[in-house]
């Protein structure tokens, strides 16, 4: 075992788990064995709140210019830990080093984000009636737990960590079980940055922790990210128990190729976004639908996608079991039919045996029945559609139950306009594989891809991890004080 067993956080100490029960913690670039993670039981997560509900007297008094402090330093032991922090992630979870150092250079973006807060949370105040103000305040919720996903072990636990806990919150964060070793360094590098202890704690385990975070009558609330079918499970969990809960699923992402797109540009964005972290992104290309003639930009993805080798600049799938899943995705629509024009059926890497690769896969003459194009494959596939008109791909595109991203490519305006008017996404690409906001632009979807109101990072998450205070306030010398009134 590549790292020891690990623990829970809790109070700012890493503690074992009252459970029995772990799981290996297995490295998909080569199968190795890193660790074991806890099964935590319910007891772990009451001894966390406890922890954070303690914690929160203290740090919710504490004054939002002197709490960012923290994150300032946080922010600077991100980036001195880079190398280190990005090596953790592509172990655990698989993806090149190229790509876990920008996972974390986003963290330090949201971070960066975080620190700003103090100018966007100053409240509104105004004289609505002679000597009488009204104003209003953003006031930390309490207690509120951040349930995360394996595709991004730093990434998007830094979503909801800085944003929440600068706001004053005290959190308690759920790693992946599949990916849970990145979320302790981060621990780590909090207390370094002087976060007091019981602010920031971390429960180890799967579905048992998850329920009892949704019925946990001192969480007040709860931010998912994962799969549509656990969003819902959540969403609906959490806020039967009267939570306040934001969670966010899975998606099918449609990048819309119209005929005077830009060829080179055009196909080297789609293999960059149906590839990257290994096809197993929330915003990554899952499907391309051709408008007309679009041979020729068809003929450079191919190109493009040969140049995508794995173990090199492709990194592998989370687990056996995907690269299983994923490869019956391409095998299917092979029998129904479609023309697999790149293969990534196989892939063994040399030196990486046990590793869980998926090469770049290229599916031409997919229809829009096929369960490859209609589902999530989680992996570095993109499945082409061809259609005769921006009409009926922008169908197609809505009729996909998920709602993350889509994008057009084209060198007209008017329909790129058209597109973001008619598609059903909450997150538009023009000539963007990838479209995800930048802070302070907030990040979300529609439809299946998101339960709740608001999004989860920018200036959207202010309103999920703050309520607001309203106060009316007499206060007039001049007619003296009638405090009967
Ligand atoms: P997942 O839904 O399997 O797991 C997410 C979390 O839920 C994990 O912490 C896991 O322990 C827990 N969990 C799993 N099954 C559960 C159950 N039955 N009951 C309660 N909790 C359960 O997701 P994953 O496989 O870790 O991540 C991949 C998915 O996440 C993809 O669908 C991807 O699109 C989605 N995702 C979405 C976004 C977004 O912004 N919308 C971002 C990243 C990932």
């Amino acid at each position: 075992m590549r790292y020891p067993a690990i623990q829970n956080y809790i109070n700012g100490q890493f503690v074992e788990s009252e459970t029995k029960n772990f799981l290996d913690v297995v490295a998909p670039g080569d199968g190795e064995l890193l660790s074991k993670v806890p099964l935590s039981v319910s007891n772990d997560l009451d001894k966390a709140v406890q922890s954070a509900m303690m914690a929160f007297a203290g740090w919710s008094r504490t004054p939002i210019k002197e709490r960012v402090q923290v994150f300032f330093r946080y922010k600077y032991l991100l980036e001195k830990n880079l190398g280190e922090l990005a090596e953790l992630c592509s172990q655990e979870n698989g993806k090149t080093i190229g790509e876990s150092t920008a996972e974390i250079e986003k963290s330090i973006e949201l971070t960066e984000f975080a620190c700003s807060l103090p100018q966007l949370v100053t409240g509104e105040v105004l004289e609505v009636s002679r000597g009488v103000e009204c104003r209003t305040e953003h006031v930390p919720l309490g207690v509120v737990a951040s349930i995360v996903p394996f595709n991004f072990p730093s990434m998007v636990p830094n979503w909801t960590i800085p944003n929440a806990i600068a706001l004053g919150n005290c959190m308690i964060l759920k790693p992946s079980e599949q990916v849970p070793l990145s979320a302790g360094r981060l621990a780590e590098l909090l207390k370094e940055a002087g976060l007091p202890d019981g602010v920031f704690n971390i429960v180890h385990g799967g579905v048992e922790i998850v329920e009892a975070i949704c019925d946990h009558p001192h969480i007040e609330a709860v931010s998912f990210v994962g799969s549509t079918k656990v969003a819902k499970l959540v969403y609906q969990r959490a806020t039967k128990s009267f939570k306040r809960c934001l969670a966010l699923g899975g998606a099918k992402n449609h990048l819309m190729v119209m005929p005077d797109a830009i060829p080179g540009m055009t196909a080297q964005n789609v293999a960059a976004s149906m590839s990257g972290c290994a096809g197993q992104r929330c915003m990554a290309a899952s499907a391309m639908v051709g408008v007309g003639e679009v041979d020729h930009i068809i003929k450079k993805i191919v190109e493009e996608a040969k140049k995508i080798i794995p173990g090199l600049n492709l990194g592998a799938v989370i687990s056996k079991e995907a690269k299983e899943r994923i490869e019956k995705y391409i095998s299917e629509a092979e029998q129904e039919g479609a023309k697999v024009l790149v293969d990534g059926r196989n892939t063994v890497v040399e030196g990486k045996e046990k590793g869980t690769y998926v090469g770049p896969t290229v599916i031409d003459y997919v229809k829009p029945h096929m369960a490859i194009a209609t589902e999530e494959v989680f992996g570095p596939v993109i499945s082409i559609m061809r259609t005769n008109t921006v009409d009926e791909a922008i169908a197609i595109e809505n009729k996909n139950p998920y709602g993350n991203a889509a994008s057009v490519f084209t060198q007209n305006g008017g329909v790129a306009r058209y597109v973001i008017e008619k598609s059903s996404a909450g997150m538009i690409g023009v000539n963007v594989g990838v479209p995800v906001p930048r802070e302070p632009f907030s990040f979300g979807g529609w439809n299946e891809s998101k339960f709740g109101v608001g999004d989860i990072t920018g200036k959207s998450s202010i309103e999920f991890w703050t309520k607001l205070k309203k106060s009316t306030i007499k206060w007039n010398p001049e007619a003296g004080v009638n405090w009967m009134s």
